[in-house]
């Protein structure tokens, strides 16, 4: 089987799925981190938070390139994005020709309030998140689930929200094992 899971940049998903992938032995793969590898061996970026100011036209031949190498994984979980926020507006994170690759049962959909994410953020000095606003959060969370609907009328994928709350990934991960071990 083959899920998807997304959030908002700094909601936890990749805290989350760490759990998830010690508890079950289910392999995680990090779609940025795919993409990332991609445009660094192309020398287009330093670090993964650039590649969303990168042109359309790039992310999505690296989005194309990173499905391809998903295609040939079996029983995986996808960390990944519905849609990313870049300078031209929302760019869908599972458009046609991703969804057919990943092909997969379940799209999981991580939210937690939009003020811890922001401090989320904040304090996680490894990344290089945007310094956003609570209401620009807030409306990223509402369109991502106007994306996951999208995408399940297209593939049939059941869609499944868990809240990550502060200090509980252990239980968000519950949550996520029950969904994605059930045949
Ligand atoms: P991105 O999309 O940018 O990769 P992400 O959703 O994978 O972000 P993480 O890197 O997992 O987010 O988490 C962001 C920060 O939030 C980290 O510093 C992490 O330790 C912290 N965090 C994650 N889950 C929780 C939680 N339930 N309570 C408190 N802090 C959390
Ligand atoms: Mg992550």
């Amino acid at each position: 089987m083959r899920s998807v899971i997304t959030g908002v940049a700094g909601v936890g998903k990749t805290t989350v799925l760490d759990i998830v992938s010690r508890q079950t032995g289910i392999n995680m793969v990090n779609y940025g981190t795919l993409m990332f590898e991609l445009a660094k061996k192309r020398g287009l970026v330093d670090n993964r938070d650039q590649m969303r100011k990168l042109s359309r036209d790039i992310q999505i031949d690296l989005q194309k390139n990173a499905a391809m190498e998903i295609g040939k994984m079996d029983n995986v979980i996808v960390d990944t994005h519905m849609s990313i926020k870049t300078p031209f507006g929302y760019l869908p994170g599972l458009p046609e020709w991703v969804l057919r690759e990943i092909n997969a049962s379940i799209f999981i959909i991580v939210e937690a309030d939009p003020e811890l994410i922001l401090s989320r953020r904040r304090n996680d000095p490894t990344r290089a998140r945007d310094e956003d606003s609570i209401e620009s959060i807030r409306e990223h969370q509402e369109i991502n689930r106007a994306f996951a609907a999208a995408y399940s009328v297209f593939s049939g994928a059941t869609v499944k929200i868990v809240t990550n709350e502060e200090g509980k990934p252990d239980k968000a991960a519950q949550d996520i094992i029950k969904v994605i071990t059930v045949d």
